[in-house]
């Protein structure tokens, strides 16, 4: 076992009380979108502490409206705080590498639904059998832990970096990333970011990227006696159906890809509300449908809604009813790019010899299908980012979400590596 590896490892055992009290105290304080003020707070504090130069960047919407990937999450803009660590680089090059690095995790959690199913209150932070409760223990307060614990041990072990390391913690990623996006237009970069989601501690630098659609269909009214009178909007819903299955499968044979576990499931196309007609005995006059398209990794978002208007377009033509009332198709709420960085990007490997240390053995390189802040970084700042973290993303917005926490110790351990290597660590 290497010298390093041995102090990293006692380090973080050492921390281990104070680094799972402070996770409690993250999960115990509730940060829904727009109510991420309080735990902010804790974050900027716990900062503080460790001597980090600390920023608090407020999110405004009269910045960002102008901004391509802005997107409206309809929450007011009042103190949408978002916060920065920076760990001095000394600027003494001690690797080869020696650049600056962002590490990067949202605060901002979904809503617990209904509370009545969960074991214990979703704010309890409880910890059982290793497992930490909470909604936002694993999506991803954790992850964000395990940054600032990873500095935290570096210092412990009189270390310092060469080169800047930013601890960013943002606001409103679920609902579309106004934080991550504030801090890029604010001007913040690095040579490379670590986005901390729960990646079950797998290399994620590819993801793919997702619209919201409406589709109206107009039909005919008529009393359902004489139906053949009328025109029923929610069958002319059929033949889009079946052209949007056909799309899907298309789509999903021209893009090939070994970092996706489903291939068939890379750019999902699927449905998620419908409403149509007004009463049961009348043939409905129109038909709405919302749902979410699915953008593949390298594709613009220009191309994908393209794809889309022309298929169902052309099915329309073959309709007699459709051809001469076509559907009208509306985007509106998220509109997410995909987001890439070469998995042979410096950062990607870097982060797999780090892990491959710790572990004795490589991270699964992989694709996520999931929105997240990469694209902010890959599209808009030019920095190649990575998803990594601890915990399971099917644990992320579901009842009785938890954290196992030997995993957020093994990330830290990982990170705090990272980081020695990339930003060139040395001892004061
Ligand atoms: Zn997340």
């Amino acid at each position: 076992m290497s010298d390093f590896k041995v102090k990293i490892d006692q380090t973080v055992a050492d921390m281990r009380s104070a680094y799972f009290a402070f996770l409690q105290k993250l999960v115990q304080t509730p940060s829904l979108p727009g109510q991420e003020q309080a735990v902010q707070n804790i974050i900027s504090s716990k900062l503080r502490s460790l001597g980090l130069a600390v920023d608090v960047i407020e999110s405004k919407q009269e910045e960002l409206l102008q901004h391509p990937a802005y997107s409206d999450d309809g929450i007011p803009f009042e103190q949408r705080l978002n916060v920065i660590g920076c760990w001095r680089g000394n600027g003494k090059k001690t690797s080869a590498l020696s650049r600056t690095l962002i590490l990067n995790g949202h605060v901002d959690v979904v809503s617990p639904g209904n509370e009545d199913l969960w074991q214990d209150s979703p704010w309890s932070g409880i910890i059982e059998n290793g497992r930490l409760f909470g909604r936002g223990s694993c999506d991803m307060k954790s992850g964000l832990a395990s940054a600032i614990f990873a500095v935290e041990a570096l210092q412990r072990l009189g270390l310092q970096p060469a080169k800047d390391v930013l601890i960013e913690s943002v606001i409103g990623e679920e609902s579309g990333g106004i934080g991550t996006l504030t801090l890029i237009q604010k001007g913040y970069k690095a040579d490379a970011a670590i986005i901390l989601e729960p990646t079950n501690l797998m290399l994620c630098p590819v993801q793919s990227g997702a619209l919201t659609f409406r589709l109206k269909i107009q039909g005919k009214a008529a009393h359902a006696a004489l139906k053949k009178s009328g025109i029923n909007a929610i069958e002319k819903l059929l033949p889009l159906m079946q052209a949007i299955d056909v799309l899907e499968k298309a789509r999903h044979k021209r893009y090939q890809s070994e970092l996706f576990d489903d291939p068939q499931c890379i750019a999902p196309i699927s449905i998620g509300t419908i409403n149509g007609g007004n009463w049961h005995s009348s043939v409905p006059e129109y038909l709405h449908i919302e749902g979410r398209f699915g953008v593949f990794p390298g594709e613009s978002v220009d191309a994908a809604k393209e794809e889309f208007s022309q298929a169902l377009m052309q099915a329309a033509k073959e309709d007699s009813w459709l051809s001469t009332h076509p559907p009208v198709i509306e985007w509106f709420e998220g509109q997410f790019e995909s987001g890439q960085t070469e998995i042979d990007a410096k950062i990607v490997k870097a982060l797999q010899k780090a892990h491959q240390k710790i572990w004795s053995t490589s991270a699964d390189i992989k694709g996520v299908t999931y929105g997240s802040d990469l694209r902010l970084f890959t599209n808009h700042a030019g920095m190649p980012a990575v998803l990594y973290g601890p915990g399971d993303v099917r644990q992320a917005h579901a009842v009785d979400e938890c954290i196992e926490l030997e995993h957020v110790l093994a990330c830290t351990k990982t990170l705090a590596l990272l980081i020695s290597h990339w930003c060139g660590c040395s001892e004061d």
